[in-house]
């Protein structure tokens, strides 16, 4: 794994998608992802912000999962500030605080994955989380576009859109429209003969 250079696509070929889902406002989202994965065998990985209180109310539906390796647990900083705009120390702070939620909650570690919020990262933030074993920045190739409030039919359509071999796409589990998105969200998977794979699946460090 390239220590510090940004994964926006999967690095080996073949039928796999990396379907991301960032934030965690609705936790009948959260929810709903986990029912998903558990009905469907897909896979996810989640990055999340432990100040939302979804990661600690669906921790119990959630646990087998990530035990499991079916879900994955990824960084996305604690409070989701702009991390461009702090020190280093408060950079630090901000994944030091989630890693620890997500150990405590969970039992796991999130490194060395983790996703700035809003995408914005620059040298300064990548050698700041690099120092503390945040090796993995991760962007996105290709978005579901569902950080803002969109119709079931347009999320889908970016589905269609984006679900492809080899990307990495982001989703939020930030509003309940993507639940009536997802049975075409999943017969796109199907129709596509793709195979959902979290990022441990596909990077080795
Ligand atoms: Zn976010």
């Amino acid at each position: 794994m390239p220590v510090g250079k940004s994964i926006t696509a999967i690095p080996v070929a073949g039928p796999y998608l990396a379907w991301t889902v960032d934030d965690g406002i609705d936790g009948t989202v959260v929810g709903a992802y986990a029912d998903m994965a558990q009905a469907t065998g897909n896979r996810v990985t989640f990055f999340l912000n432990g100040s939302r209180k979804a990661w600690t109310d669906q921790a119990e539906h959630l646990r087998p999962l990530v035990a499991s390796g079916q879900i994955q647990l990824g960084n996305h900083t604690w409070s989701h500030p702009d991390l461009r705009s702090l020190t280093t120390s408060q950079i630090q702070d901000e994944l030091n605080r989630n890693e620890d939620f997500i150990q405590n909650t969970y039992g796991v570690s999130a490194k060395p994955f983790f996703r700035p919020p809003f995408g914005y990262i620059n040298a300064q933030v990548r050698q700041a989380a690099a120092a503390i074993g945040y090796t993995a920045p991760t962007l996105w190739y290709g978005s579901l576009g569902d950080s803002a409030v969109l119709t079931p039919d347009e999320i889908a359509d970016l589905g269609t859109q984006w679900f492809n071999a080899g990307r990495v796409v982001i989703a939020h589990a930030n509003h309940p429209p993507v639940l009536d998105a997802m049975p075409r969200l999943l017969a796109t998977i199907d129709q596509r003969g793709l195979r959902t794979v979290t990022l441990r699946d596909v990077f080795t460090s």
